[in-house]
């Protein structure tokens, strides 16, 4: 796993939403999503909030599942 470019206090996990396919890592301490590349301190990344809300879901883990 990789450790957070970005809080530099948590994991960052492989994770997809729950009966979809897209593929994104994000960090289990900051809720940072990278949607494709390596995690970077520097954009494109959204926040698990704002990334759920697209699907309109709530940005809780259990919408997520591990990969
Ligand atoms: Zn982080």
């Amino acid at each position: 796993m990789i450790w957070c470019p970005r809080c530099e206090q948590g994991w960052v996990v492989a994770c997809r939403i729950r009966g979809r396919q897209e593929q994104f890592l994000v960090c289990e301490e900051c809720d940072t999503v990278w949607e494709s590349g390596e995690p970077e301190n520097t954009p494109p990344f959204v926040i698990l909030e704002q990334y759920l809300a697209r699907f309109g879901l709530s940005a809780l883990w259990c919408n997520l599942e591990r990969i």
